[in-house]
């Protein structure tokens, strides 16, 4: 059969309201979950077990048998038991000849075993039609009715048919079976539940190392030097002033490497004269956790408007703007207004402003349910064109806060210039080499390529 064939018959639901008995073996938390489920459900269900005794736990409609017992009454048998117990199924391998067999099971750790759980049942059945299902529903998701977060449920397995029935009772709770293909596929099935936030590790292990990098390097320029020189004890810069420098510096900074990925891309391909030859891995998963990444920018951007917000609350503020009126009042002068100053300060606030409005805007469109309703050009005219506006409007934001205080010798401490300076090398990077792939000579080259012309056929794989 084909795949697309198989593909059309997967979307089409069981019409047939006559339920074939199910029978789960292992009376277990999630023998039980799925069992109540499925009863609900329409299907009447057999549970196979060491004890035939049943009890208050069981759903009530259910029978409990021995394990030969209920495997005969039954087509489909959910294998509700944990791998290391499997080898109880040897000796009933020829009640379950030409049975559908389910594994459900879970590891405790990634690549635990050297094959899939469903692939060890298969050899130690092999006469079954092992399908994988259900693993990354939890039990108490079932109980307790919360299967919102995860309605689906990733099947696969070497028998067309097998799959098929299995999918139509995952359709019959209410839940959207994924085709992930032959039985191959169930050592990934078995992985997903254990990987935690697999995208977001890098952009948060990241975000994290520069936000440390960043207070020591802040703690060291704007409190120990004024200490250390000034005598000056500003300690409390830790609570508002400091968190309010870092996360300006790394929403720039990760909005940026948001976009480096994109441009690094672009030069490989143009040095290969191909787009046919595979990306670095580091590249590659890069590139896969860039929505994250700007996620996390747009998180530490939020902060910085609140940080900035609450600036003149601040007593510190407060009092340098007091004793200033009172040394102009003490003095009897009054400083006149600098529209140079002025205008530095509006751009200034501005441009944070149009910029941080950019931003909410492409977390937005990140969104599954907004992104799903945009076509692929309209998705990529936002993340690409206005990200990229973004990082140009955040940038000239930075570049202007510092106006002449660039080259001013009090602004370097211990030869250390101020860390808003080192969150504009990464963001300059990337938009002058940006700025020099839209050259004619450049950028008509890589368009060639993307569309699939090869300049060096060498390097194609
Ligand atoms: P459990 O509460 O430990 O139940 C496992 C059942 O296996 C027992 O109740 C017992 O049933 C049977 N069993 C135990 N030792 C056995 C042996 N030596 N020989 C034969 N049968 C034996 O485990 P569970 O949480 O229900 O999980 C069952 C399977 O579902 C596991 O593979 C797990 O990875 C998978 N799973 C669980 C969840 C979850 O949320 N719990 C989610 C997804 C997948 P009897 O006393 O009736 O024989």
């Amino acid at each position: 059969m084909s795949k697309s064939s198989s593909n059309i018959m997967a979307l089409a639901p069981n019409t047939s309201n006559k339920r074939e008995t199910v029978c789960i073996f292992g009376t277990g938390d999630f023998g039980r979950a799925l069992g109540h489920k499925i009863i609900q459900s329409g299907y009447p269900v057999v549970f196979g077990s060491r004890s035939t005794q049943t009890s208050n736990l069981i759903p009530k409609d259910a029978e409990v048998l021995s394990h030969a017992e209920a495997a005969q009454k039954a087509a489909i048998i959910i294998i509700a038991i944990q791998r290391q117990h499997y080898n109880f199924l040897t000796p009933l391998a020829e009640i379950l000849h030409g049975k559908v067999l389910v594994d459900v099971s879970n590891n405790l750790k990634i690549n635990q075993y050297p094959e899939s759980n469903a692939q060890y049942l298969a050899q130690l059945v092999p006469g079954a039609k092992v399908v994988k299902a259900f693993n990354t529903v939890s039990a108490w998701a079932l109980q307790s009715g919360t299967l919102d977060a995860s309605r689906q449920v990733f099947v696969c397995g070497d028998d067309m048919e097998a799959k098929q029935m299995v999918m139509d009772i995952v359709r019959a709770l209410g839940l959207t079976p994924l085709d992930k293909g032959s039985l191959l596929a169930a050592q990934e099935i078995e992985n997903y539940p254990l990987q935690l936030f697999p995208m977001w590790k890098f952009p948060i292990l990241l975000s994290l190392g520069l936000t440390a990098f960043f207070f020591f390097y802040c703690l060291t320029r704007d409190v120990i030097y004024s200490y250390v020189y000034e005598n000056k004890d500003f300690s409390f810069f830790i609570a508002i002033s400091i968190p309010n420098r870092i996360c300006p510096i790394l929403a720039l900074t990760l909005l940026a490497l948001v976009y480096l990925p994109g441009v690094l891309a672009a030069i490989i391909q143009l040095y290969r004269g191909t787009k046919y030859h595979r990306f670095p891995d580091w590249l590659d998963k890069w590139m896969l956790c860039r929505k994250q990444l700007g996620l996390v920018a747009l998180a530490f951007a939020s902060l910085h408007v609140l940080y900035t917000l609450v600036i003149p609350i601040r007593s510190f503020v407060r009092w340098r703007i007091s004793s200033r009126i009172l040394s102009q009042a003490l003095n009897n002068e009054t400083e006149p207004l600098n529209t140079t100053n002025a205008w530095l300060s509006d751009s200034y606030l501005a441009l944070g402003i149009l910029g941080f409005f950019l931003f909410v805007l492409l977390g937005i469109t990140s969104l599954p349910s907004v992104s799903n309703n945009v076509n692929w050009r309209e998705f990529r005219f936002v993340q690409s064109k206005l990200g990229y506006l973004t990082l140009v409007l955040c940038t000239t934001h930075t570049l202007v806060y510092g106006g002449n205080r660039f080259l001013s010798p009090s602004s370097y401490r211990w030869y250390l210039p101020n860390a808003y300076m080192l969150s504009l090398i990464v963001p300059c990077i990337v938009l002058v080499v940006k700025f020099v792939l839209i050259f004619p000579c450049l950028d008509k080259p890589l368009t060639r390529i993307r569309q699939g012309w090869e300049r060096n056929p060498q390097y194609s794989e």
